[in-house]
């Protein structure tokens, strides 16, 4: 029977894995952690991305999965309000909700698991591809004494993917100056009723805060990468707190409050210039890892996952010929990375406009003092450039079943 291998259980892999058994084909999902429960995952889904899930017959959401939708955001610059937006921005969009992954992928693990053509290794890292005498992988080692044999290989394993390194597949990276450092305060000090997604930009600090879908409060301060060597003497709650809003200084100075050790998570941005090469496909964040900002990654692994289910399925419900899948490979890539590289886009502007505000204490003094004149305008301008980061910039449709 043909066969898929797909290594990585993140997003997307675990939702290709979903569309491509309910089809009929036998995958098999490789995954190098024994669990999915990770310190962090990010957990944003914007409409596109609800959308996607949707599509896949995800949604709603198994009652076993915590989530949480955001109520608004709102952009504070020097400790004032520059403007609110209400979530959703119109009433045929979902509004953006915050997931546990963990639970989600586990969910979707557990549904896979009665499909008698789906087969799940976890705990195993792979290690290599097999290649045939001429060049064509063909398989996967697991370790010396356990190679997989398959018609296609899908590398689902992340920014660090070993699969885009074996298969010689170049990351072309951006420039990317900021990593975030992850807080977290206990759901028993967060007294906010509403969930706001809060962009705070504090005199030479930007961070964003919002309750995740644990009800834990969730701060995420950029910092410059330069200052990663030094992170771990800085006193941060003395920190936060000197830049923090009143309402959080005062639950940060509490002293019950229970502030998480920081995690460091290391940003890195870039696309592939070729996604494939015959008998493997890169997807998700190994073919395209992405920045945090508006919560981009997830909701652009599923739309891999659902563009690349509409060509691979046809191509394994006959008989395997490899020159059709190969240009089966060629077109997904096609499809998916002009979205990509507009996205990734927008992720560097909303950074670069962030930068400029964090570098500028004139241009924070002028927007605070002219705020109440300038406000409607940045307000609309911000909703315009957010449009096309919550719907995509393409229609991705699930066209084969
Ligand atoms: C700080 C930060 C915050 C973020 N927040 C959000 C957010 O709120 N919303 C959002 O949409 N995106 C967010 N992202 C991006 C998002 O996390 C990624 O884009 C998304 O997880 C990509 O999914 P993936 O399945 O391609 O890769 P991953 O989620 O990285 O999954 C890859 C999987 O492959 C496994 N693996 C790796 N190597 C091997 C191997 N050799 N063998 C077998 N398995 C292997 C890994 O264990 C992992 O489970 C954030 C990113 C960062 C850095």
């Amino acid at each position: 029977m043909s066969k898929i291998i797909i290594v990585g259980a993140g997003p997307t892999g675990i939702t290709l894995a979903w569309l491509l058994t309910q089809a009929g084909i036998a995958v098999t999902l490789i995954e190098a952690a024994p669990d999915f429960a990770r310190t962090f995952r990010g957990e944003g889904l914007m409409p596109s991305g609800l959308d996607a899930l949707e599509q896949m017959g995800l949604l709603p959401l198994a009652p076993d999965i915590p989530h949480t939708c955001l109520d608004g955001w709102e952009v504070i610059i020097n400790g004032r309000s520059l403007f609110q937006v209400k979530e959703p921005f119109s009433s045929s969009e979902k509004p953006c909700t915050l997931i546990s992954q963990p639970h989600f992928l586990e969910s979707v693990l557990t549904k896979l698991l009665e499909y008698e053509n789906f087969q799940f290794l976890s705990g195993q890292p792979v290690r290599d591809l097999i290649k045939d005498e001429n060049q064509r992988v063909v398989g996967i080692n697991l370790d010396q004494n356990h190679q997989i044999y398959a018609d296609l290989v899908i590398g689902a394993d992340g920014r660090n993917s070993l699969m885009r390194q074996k298969a010689g597949l170049f990351l072309k990276k951006s420039t990317n100056t900021i990593d975030i450092l992850w807080f977290q305060l206990n759901a028993d000090s967060v007294a906010q009723a509403e969930n706001i997604f809060y962009s705070i930009v504090q005199d030479q600090s930007a961070f964003g805060i919002f309750r995740s879908s644990l009800g834990n409060l969730h701060i995420a301060l950029a910092i410059a990468k330069e200052t990663k060597n030094n992170w771990k003497q800085i006193n941060w709650q003395k920190q936060l707190i000197a830049i923090a809003p009143n309402w959080l200084t005062k639950i940060l100075k509490n002293k019950s409050t229970q502030l998480s050790k920081p995690l460091l998570l290391s940003v890195q941005v870039g696309h592939c210039p070729q996604w494939h090469k015959p008998g493997i496909m890169i997807l998700g964040d190994a073919a395209h890892p992405m920045s945090p900002i508006r919560a981009q990654g997830i909701n652009m692994a599923l739309r891999d996952a659902l563009v690349a289910s509409n060509y691979l399925i046809p191509q394994f419900l006959g008989n395997i010929n490899h020159q059709s899948l190969d240009q089966a490979l060629s077109n997904i890539e096609a499809e998916r990375k002009p979205e990509i590289i507009k996205i990734q886009k927008l992720q560097q502007a909303e950074i670069a406009q962030a930068e400029k505000l964090r570098h500028s204490q004139l241009l924070r003094s002028l927007v605070c003092n002219f705020a109440p004149i300038i406000s409607p305008a940045i307000r609309w301008s911000w909703i315009h450039r957010q449009k096309q980061m919550r719907q995509g910039t393409t229609t991705v449709k699930k066209i084969v079943t």
